[in-house]
């Protein structure tokens, strides 16, 4: 009896001690569920969002998987993401807000299409309140095809998550064996695997034999240090990107204020430039009270202050590092939260 009463506080213990991390597994869709249209494995067709949860870890090797996490999973959207909308951002927040607060889980990986992971990313980068790894991994080739990437990645973000490394590091992308921070990053080429690369600095790390290796921190501010909090947000204003080009004229401008728009990130030409009509029509915007953030059509930043634009007699705002996509989820989250300041924007621009 005393025995007993000895043990099974001690294998309790132990148990403790010798436990893999949970990981917890969030599917939205995307090619990594995408399933070829013909039989053909090589073919390039497929339907993006095919493929539930449950059989995209069929294709993982279990023991392997065995020696670094438990698994927990479940199908929280299924659509390509091209079709993901900010009101599915504020769920997938609320879903990964909600399990980092369980003593259980330790990390969260996130399946997602590729087209929008960067908007995702960045959205749960700014509003997610926990040091825990959130890793999103996507797919180049659907899962039926001929050395599709998904598995991998998707074993990648398993390890990446379930790593002590990976705590406090943000938001991550793992794909083709780099680690990205959601501060940082854009999908470069619609057909590679080798897509994601960062706006501006370079990645935060590489997995390698099953371990991440970090050789930067994200200076950007985020997670537990940002000032926004999902659980006060259910819906985001409109803000519209529009994009510049030579010859460009006002009406585009003046159809997204007709549509209600609370803001307009504009990707200027070079340094965010802008033609004279548009830059007119901008500036009215902003003096109706429309946020306007000059970004850029380029890859990288930044797009400054006090260039060839006089931000301040105009009313602009500037994205610097951003893309202009990243820039409008600031800038939304901004709003979101009343600040409407145009110094105190371009704050938030500076700082996430
Ligand atoms: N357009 C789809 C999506 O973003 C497929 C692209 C991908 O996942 O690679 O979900």
């Amino acid at each position: 009896m005393k025995v007993r009463k000895f043990l099974l506080p001690l294998l309790f213990g132990f148990g403790i001690l010798f436990a893999k991390p949970t990981v917890y597994i969030l599917a939205t869709g995307g090619t990594i569920a995408g399933a070829g249209s013909s039989t053909e494995k090589t073919a390039s067709s497929y339907e993006a969002g095919k493929v539930l949860i449950q059989t995209i870890l069929q294709a993982l090797p279990k023991q392997e998987i065995a020696k670094y996490a438990k698994l927990k999973s479940e199908q929280v959207l299924q659509k390509g993401s091209q079709d993901l909308t900010p009101q599915d951002w504020i769920i997938i927040a609320k879903r990964v807000n909600d399990l980092l607060k369980q003593r259980d889980v330790d990390g969260i990986v996130i399946t997602h299409g590729t087209d929008t992971i960067e908007e995702t990313s960045m959205f749960l980068q700014l509003v997610i309140k926990s040091d825990k790894p959130v890793v999103l991994v996507g797919a180049m080739r659907p899962s039926t095809a001929i050395s599709a990437d998904g598995p991998k990645n998707l074993f990648d973000g398993i390890v990446l998550a379930s790593s002590k490394e990976a705590r406090g590091q943000g938001v991550m992308v793992v794909a083709n064996s780099n680690i990205l921070s959601a501060s940082d990053i854009t999908k470069t080429n619609p057909v590679h695997v080798d897509t994601f690369k960062p706006a501006n600095i370079g990645i935060l790390g590489y997995m390698w034999n099953n371990k991440p290796y970090f050789l930067r921190i994200s200076s950007q501010l985020h997670t537990t240090k940002s000032q926004f909090d999902i659980s006060k947000i259910s819906s985001l204003p409109r803000v519209d990107i529009l994009y510049g080009y030579a010859g460009m004229d006002e009406r585009a401008i003046e159809a997204s204020i007709a549509s209600g728009t609370k803001g307009i990130v504009f990707a200027g030409v070079g340094n965010g430039n802008i033609s004279s009509s548009v830059e007119k029509a901008l500036s009215q915007a902003s003096a109706k009270g429309i946020k306007v953030v000059r970004a850029g059509r380029m890859i990288s930043g930044p797009i400054t202050q006090w260039g060839e634009v006089n931000d301040e007699q105009l009313g602009f705002i500037t994205s610097w590092w951003h893309t202009p996509q990243a820039a409008r989820i600031i800038l939304m989250l901004a709003l979101q939260s009343k600040i409407t300041d145009n110094a105190k924007i371009q704050e938030l621009m500076l700082k996430y």
